[in-house]
C-alpha cells in the first residue's frame, strides 16, 4: 500500500467546527477513493492506497478544502531510521536541494532546524548541491512514534470542504461564466441546486445533452449527487408577449430570480448565484442588476461580478468546462433579444413594462412544468 498526505489550511482555523470540517473533507475523500482507506490524525489525513499515485493525484486536485498533498515514506523517528528514508526517495542530483523539517511532537530529542540539518549534512557529504531557493525540497514531518519523510508538495484548490456551507441556488445556462460562478461557490463549500431554463415546447424532444455534461464537469468536484431543475421558457414566453421588447430580456431575467426564490424556498437555499459580471453585456450594467435584483428577498451572489471575459475562460478552462460551454445549443434569450436593450433601466420602467402581466403565475406555470433530475453516480 502506498501512502498519501493530505494538509487542510483554513479548515485549521474553524475553532469547534473543526472536527465537523475534517469529517466532510474526509467524506469528500473516500468518495474519490472509495478503495483507499483514510484516516484522520491531528491536523491531518493519512490515506492508504493501492494503484498509482497519479490517479491519486488526480482526484486530490479536485477536492476542495486541501491545501496541499504529498506522497510519503514512513519511518521511524529516530534520526538513522529517517536518514535512510530519505535516502530511498529518489533525490536529483541534477538538481539543487534543501531540506525542510517540522518536528511535530516536542518531546523528540532533536529540534526541527537540528534534524533539517543533520539531514541536509548526509546529502550534502553525496554531493548534492543546496540551496536556499532549491528546485526540490526534502520535507520531514517528525512526529512521536512514526515520521513522515517526502519530496516536494502537490498544491490542492484550497476553499472548504463540500457541503460545508449550505445551499445555493445556482442559475446555469449553457454559456461559459455560469458554470464558473457555480464553482468558485462550491469551493467556499457552498451546495449547489441548479436551476436551467430551456427553451424546449413539452411537445419538443428535449436535448439536455450539454447542460448534463456541463454539471457532469462540475460533479467531478463534488463527493454527492447534484440536483437540476429543468425549467421551461415558455411560460413566460407566451405570457409576456406584451412587455415592450427593449425590456423582455431584464423581465426575464426577473422571472428567472423569481423562480429562483421559489426554489430556494423549496430546497432550503440561503442565496442565489449568476454568472453576471459588470458590463460584460447590455442587460449586466449596475442599473440593470439592481432592477433585476428589485424584490428578491435572498442574496443575489455574483462571484464573476469583477472578473474580465479572460479571466473567466481562464477559470472555465481550469475547472474544465470551457470546451463544454462553446458546444452548440438552443438559448432562450434569442427569441426575447432587442437591438437596442435597456441599458440603464430604472425601477418605474420594469413597473411600466410589467404591468400587463400576471408575472407570479407566469412564475407558478413554470414550475408546474419543472422536471428534477439528480445527476450523481456514474457520470
Ligand atoms: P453565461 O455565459 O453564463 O450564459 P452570459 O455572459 O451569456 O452568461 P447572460 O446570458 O446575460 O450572460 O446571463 C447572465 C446570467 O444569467 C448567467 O450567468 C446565468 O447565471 C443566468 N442565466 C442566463 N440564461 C440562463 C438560463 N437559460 N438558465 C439559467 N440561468 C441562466
Ligand atoms: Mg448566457
Amino acid at each position: 500500500m502506498t501512502l498519501a498526505l493530505v494538509h487542510y489550511g483554513e479548515i485549521a482555523l474553524k475553532g469547534g467546527n473543526r472536527p465537523y470540517f475534517e469529517s466532510l473533507l474526509e467524506r469528500s475523500i473516500k468518495a474519490a477513493l472509495p478503495k483507499a482507506k483514510v484516516k484522520r490524525e491531528h491536523g491531518k489525513i493519512i490515506i492508504k492506497f493501492t494503484g498509482t499515485e497519479k490517479r491519486v493525484k488526480e482526484a486530490m486536485e479536485k477536492i476542495f478544502g486541501i491545501e496541499w498533498f504529498s506522497f510519503p515514506l514512513k519511518s521511524k523517528s529516530d534520526f538513522k531510521s529517517i536518514k535512510s528514508t530519505a535516502l530511498k526517495l529518489k533525490m536529483d542530483k541534477k538538481k539543487t536541494f534543501k531540506v525542510e523539517a517540522k518536528r511535530v511532537d516536542k518531546t523528540l530529542p532533536y529540534t526541527s532546524q537540528e534534524l533539517a540539518a543533520k539531514i541536509g549534512e548526509v546529502f550534502f557529504n553525496k554531493k548534492y548541491k543546496v540551496s536556499m531557493e532549491p528546485e526540490q525540497v526534502l520535507y520531514i514531518e517528525a512526529d512521536k512514534k512514526e515520521s513522515l519523510v517526502f519530496l516536494g508538495k502537490f498544491r490542492g484548490l484550497g476553499g472548504l470542504p463540500a457541503g460545508s456551507a449550505g445551499k445555493v441556488v445556482s442559475l446555469l445556462s449553457g454559456g461559459i461564466d455560469s458554470p464558473v460562478s457555480s464553482w468558485l461557490m462550491m469551493k467556499r463549500g457552498c451546495t449547489p441546486i441548479f436551476v436551467h431554463f430551456h427553451p424546449f415546447g413539452p411537445k419538443d424532444k428535449a436535448d439536455f445533452g450539454k447542460i448534463e455534461k456541463l454539471i457532469g464537469k462540475l460533479k467531478e468536484y463534488f463527493p454527492s449527487q447534484l440536483k437540476v431543475y429543468l425549467v421551461p421558457f415558455y411560460p413566460f414566453q407566451l405570457g409576456s408577449l406584451k412587455i415592450p421588447s427593449r425590456f423582455a430580456l431584464l423581465s426575464f431575467r426577473r422571472f428567472m430570480l423569481r423562480c429562483a426564490e421559489k426554489i430556494a424556498d423549496r430546497e432550503k437555499a440561503l442565496g442565489i448565484v449568476t454568472g453576471e459580471s459588470v458590463g460584460q453585456v447590455a442587460s449586466q450594467t449596475l442599473s440593470n442588476m439592481r432592477v433585476v435584483e428589485e424584490g428578491i428577498n435572498l442574496p443575489v451572489f455574483r462571484p464573476l461580478v469583477g472578473f474580465d471575459k479572460r479571466e473567466i475562460i481562464q477559470l472555465a478552462e481550469k475547472v474544465g468546462t470551457y470546451k463544454i460551454s462553446l458546444e452548440k445549443y438552443r438559448d432562450c434569450c434569442i427569441s426575447i433579444m432587442d437591438p437596442h436593450p435597456a441599458t440603464s433601466a430604472k425601477p418605474e420602467n420594469m413597473k411600466q413594462a410589467e404591468s400587463s402581466i400576471d408575472m407570479e403565475k407566469l412564475v407558478e406555470k413554470a414550475l408546474e412544468g419543472a422536471r428534477i433530475i439528480e445527476l450523481g453516480r456514474g457520470l
